[in-house]
């Protein structure tokens, strides 16, 4: 895999599980995590306060954690945009629970940011969006203002 910063990260097996183990990190590092779950900036996408939470364990969906686990991932998102909203990092934002095969669970935070906008309907135009961002957004003031958004959620969980 490719990450953010446009540096290789290797893993073996779920790369959830091995970012869990802590086998690779992120230059952002992690924004918060405890014993159940884990916060941190997109791994790949290089979009200011795109974020990802996703449990220790490895669930492939979101029914296989216990009501309570629900509710504890849930309050982390939540949390998270309130954060960033507060900070000014962005008003509004999609958030998209991803179940895919033999992957493990994760939730995205994705920021409504204004320059989305030109490609019309986010939803719609996801992958277009996400190409533009690794095609424009691979550079040291973008990589600088992930490691400020990560400290700024850090500093206020
Ligand atoms: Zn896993």
């Amino acid at each position: 895999m490719i990450n953010y910063a446009l540096e290789e990260v290797t893993y073996e097996g779920c790369p959830s599980c091995a970012f869990a183990r802590g086998e690779f990190s992120l230059p952002c590092g992690m924004a918060y995590e405890n014993e159940r779950f884990m916060l941190s900036q997109d791994w790949e996408l290089p979009i200011e306060g795109f974020f990802v939470v996703t449990p220790k364990s490895c669930v492939e969906k979101f029914s296989e954690l216990t009501s309570d686990e629900q509710h504890e991932m849930f309050d982390i998102v939540n949390k998270t945009i309130e954060i960033l909203r507060e900070n000014n990092i962005c008003e509004r934002f999609n958030v998209l629970f991803e179940e895919k095969e033999n992957r493990h669970l994760h939730i995205w935070i994705m920021p409504r940011h204004e320059w989305m906008e030109q490609f019309g309907s986010i939803t719609k135009h996801i992958d277009d969006i996400f190409k533009h961002a690794k095609a424009n957004f691979r550079n040291e003031d973008v990589y600088k203002r992930i490691n400020e958004i990560s400290d700024i959620v850090r500093n206020n969980f």
